[in-house]
């Protein structure tokens, strides 16, 4: 039996959404400058003093878990740049009432980590690989470091890290033309694939619509050389759609935030670097929890202010976009966002 200091709140939004999942990014740095997420040479960092510890992140976790997260997700910028990550996953994985606990990375430090992060306790790990081409990978992550995500994915398999999902982001014209590749590179090595329609995150992607590959056109690809059946939703808040080859190999997903919004079972909330509060990935504000936490204030106060906040959140702004897209008036840049780099995705 729950203790009363680990009892979930039931907490509702004003859609009657709970909060279920917590994103928490632990730097806004990235070593890669992927075209559709962070395209710019020089940004703005968050300056390390107002960088959340481990510490704080963990107690703030605790806090969260309190009030319904049950899944937390690390990620960032680039999280395997963060000093010392294994022991931030250590603290995390032994908090009780989390049920699942991963990492998104760009896997090019996965090689020197993973041995460390299986022992610190974690058991799976999402990556993401747009092509297994090298000139293309060069293209969109703007840097040479293919061989060193492949092993990187090798070595998260060798420490017994499963599933291994592989996240793509297809864009038109650029790697639409890899999605059967990315298919048989992940059926051959045993990796889940889940492709991710491109999204107009952040404010410096220069997003059109007219270069995201909707998920009919990724599945018709897929479905004319693999035949696939649909399964669903693992649960009603997960963001992918999943898919069964009808051959038996394989796992596939399809995340379509732009063409089939999934707003209405939203449970993720998001923490950033510098310990903001943000509750929709294209918010274009936060509620800065960092402030009270170095101001003293104790759990209960801290809880309560989360909760009000949580309670208040009307977001659906995918669902909004497509309303706008199908009446002809959607302006991608008319709303200043959060960078992407400091939300994690
Ligand atoms: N650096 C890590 C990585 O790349 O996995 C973690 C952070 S990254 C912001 C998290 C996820 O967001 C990645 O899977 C990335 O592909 C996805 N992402 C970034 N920009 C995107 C966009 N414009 N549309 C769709 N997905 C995007
Ligand atoms: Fe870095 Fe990940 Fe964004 Fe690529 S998607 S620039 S790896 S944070
Ligand atoms: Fe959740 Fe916002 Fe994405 Fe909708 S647009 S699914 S509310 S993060």
């Amino acid at each position: 039996m729950e203790t009363a200091s680990t009892a979930k709140e039931d907490l509702k939004d004003t859609l009657g959404r709970a909060m279920k999942d917590l994103r928490i990014s632990v730097t806004d740095r990235c070593n890669f400058r992927c075209s559709y997420c962070m395209p710019l040479d020089k940004y703005e960092w968050i300056d390390r003093s107002e960088i959340l510890s481990f510490e704080e992140i963990t107690r703030l976790s605790r806090i969260f878990v309190r009030l319904g997260v049950e899944e937390i997700r690390i990620t960032g910028g680039e999280p395997l740049l963060r000093h010392d990550l294994e022991a931030l996953v250590s603290q995390l994985a032994r908090l009780e009432g989390v049920k699942d606990l991963s990492l998104t990375t760009n896997a090019s430090l996965l090689s020197e980590k993973a041995a460390a992060l299986a022992a610190a306790g974690l058991n799976r790990v999402n990556a993401s690989l747009d092509t297994i081409r090298s000139e293309k990978f060069r293209l969109i992550t703007r840097r040479d470091d293919l061989a060193n995500v492949l092993e990187g994915l090798s070595a998260a398999r060798r420490h017994g890290m499963n599933p291994i999902k592989i996240n793509s982001v297809i864009q038109r014209g650029i790697n639409d033309d890899d999605i059967l590749e990315l298919v048989e590179f992940s059926r051959q090595h045993g990796f889940w694939i889940r492709f991710i329609e491109y999204m107009d995150v952040g404010n410096s992607n220069n997003w059109i619509s007219d270069k995201m590959v909707s998920k009919i056109e990724i599945l018709e690809t897929i479905h004319a050389r693999y035949p696939l059946k649909e399964i669903g939703r693992a649960d009603g808040s997960a963001p992918a759609v999943n898919y069964q080859f009808l051959d038996g190999i394989g796992n596939i997903g399809v995340i379509a935030s732009v063409t089939e919004p999934f707003c209405a079972g939203c449970t993720r909330a998001r923490l950033t670097a510098d310990g903001r509060l943000v509750m929709c990935l294209f918010a274009d504000q936060s509620l800065d929890l960092k402030r009270l936490l170095r101001s003293g204030a104790d759990d209960e106060a801290i809880l309560s202010f989360i909760r009000s906040a949580w309670i208040a959140r009307t977001d659906r702004y995918s669902e909004e976009r497509l309303e706008a897209m199908n009446s002809g008036d959607y302006q991608p840049r008319q709303r200043r966002k959060i960078e992407m780099i400091s939300l994690g995705g």
